[in-house]
């Protein structure tokens, strides 16, 4: 059990490694291709991972042995001469313990299994625990839904609001009353399994990145709008993390410094206009036009993320969050905006969406940290 912790290093393995780390990278690359792809028989394997066939059989023995690969037999259109043996990972061979902790009011959680497909759920409802009592609700949860399942577990995922470094500390909360709680190390402690924190928007990219259908070379950008607006980044495969683990903080870029006093002290951050319960206060007015607020909003967004995509030419913008809010006249405006603001080298092809995954974004990239951490497949 490693106490380090995947955000930070690339997600998936790159380059050569020192002689200890070759087998262990050896492995990950065989699961990579399996993971992302279809069965493949050794030879495939040899020629895609750039193994040895030796080194792709003896892992592959081994991963037939632990379960987490299956020979599937040959594919029907080669049945001449000797027919390759295909082998396939089983998605069921173990499952992942994951937490979202980004709703106001509960902690939600789920099993998913190898393939990302949820195989069981449960969630508690918040109410005032706060701290300690906030934390000993998680480890509820989590023993909970470990009790739900017969698979061996790889691991637990914890999405979680606030600023997490990269040991999975939280080191600020507020909703949870949390400052510098060290949450994977705690639950590792209790469950006696591998854990792994990060912040929920960047868990939630990550879910994007892996289980939404994204482009696998990353270029993404995952925008969640809750309570707070927050962002995340996945470039060339690695998610982005910057200089103080801040990266995709944008929900307190100044948007309107006429307009209202945000949370920060500030006036007119992007959050004061895009967050779930301003924007359904400002719909809600009075003779309001719900198109051309909705439209305004859109606007304002694509006007901070316009640069964004023109330093990082990204391929896709995906915005999270209540659909009938996001997926309409806000993301068309936003789409628009970013366009017009950028040369169509970094407009032409982009991508601004509404994610896949719905609610269960953060469940999704809860599980790919753990995907990461402990097979080194995202
Ligand atoms: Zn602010």
């Amino acid at each position: 059990m490693r106490t380090s912790h995947p955000v930070g290093r690339p997600l998936r393995p790159r380059g050569k490694l020192l002689q200890e780390d070759a087998r262990r990278h050896h492995r990950a690359l065989l699961l990579q291709e399996l993971f992302r792809g279809r069965p493949a028989s050794r030879a495939d394997l040899a020629r895609s991972t750039r193994l040895t066939r030796v080194t792709v059989s003896d892992l592959v023995g081994q991963l037939v042995d632990e379960g987490l690969l299956e020979e599937l037999g040959a594919p029907v259109e080669t049945r001449v001469g000797k027919p390759p043996t295909l082998v396939g990972l089983v998605p069921d061979a173990t499952h992942i313990v994951a937490v979202d902790l980004s709703p106001a009011d509960r902690m939600r959680g789920a099993v998913l299994n190898l393939a990302g497909e949820v195989r069981a759920r449960h969630e508690v409802a918040v109410d005032d625990a706060r701290g300690a009592g906030a934390v000993e609700l998680l480890h509820g949860l989590a023993a909970e839904l470990i009790a739900r399942t017969d698979r061996p577990i790889l691991g637990v995922g914890v999405g979680s609001p606030g600023v997490v470094d990269a040991f999975g500390t939280v080191i600020d909360a507020p909703n949870l009353g949390w400052s510098v709680e060290p949450l994977a190390t705690d639950l590792r402690r209790t469950l006696g399994l591998p854990v792994y924190v990060a912040n929920d928007a960047n868990t939630a990219v990550l879910g994007e990145h892996t289980f939404g259908g994204a482009d696998p070379d990353g270029g993404l950008m995952l925008i969640r709008v809750g309570i707070g607006v927050g962002a995340g980044l996945v470039l060339g495969g690695a998610l982005l993390h910057g200089h103080r683990g801040a990266a995709g903080e944008i929900g307190h870029v100044v948007v309107d410094p006429e307009g209202e006093r945000c949370a920060c002290g500030r006036v007119g951050c992007l959050e004061t206009v895009l967050a779930v319960p301003r924007l359904r206060q400002a719909l809600g007015r009075d003779g309001a036009d719900v198109e051309a607020t909705l439209g305004r909003v859109g606007e304002q967004l694509g006007g901070v993320l316009a640069p964004v995509v023109a330093t990082l030419n990204l391929h896709e913008v995906v915005l999270a969050g209540p659909a009938e809010l996001l997926d309409g006249a806000l993301r068309e405006a936003a789409d628009a905006t970013i366009r017009a603001r950028t040369m169509p080298i970094s407009g032409d092809h982009l991508v601004v969406r509404t994610s896949t995954l719905g609610d269960d974004v953060v469940l999704s990239g809860a599980a790919v940290l753990v995907l990461a951490g402990e097979l080194g497949v995202s």
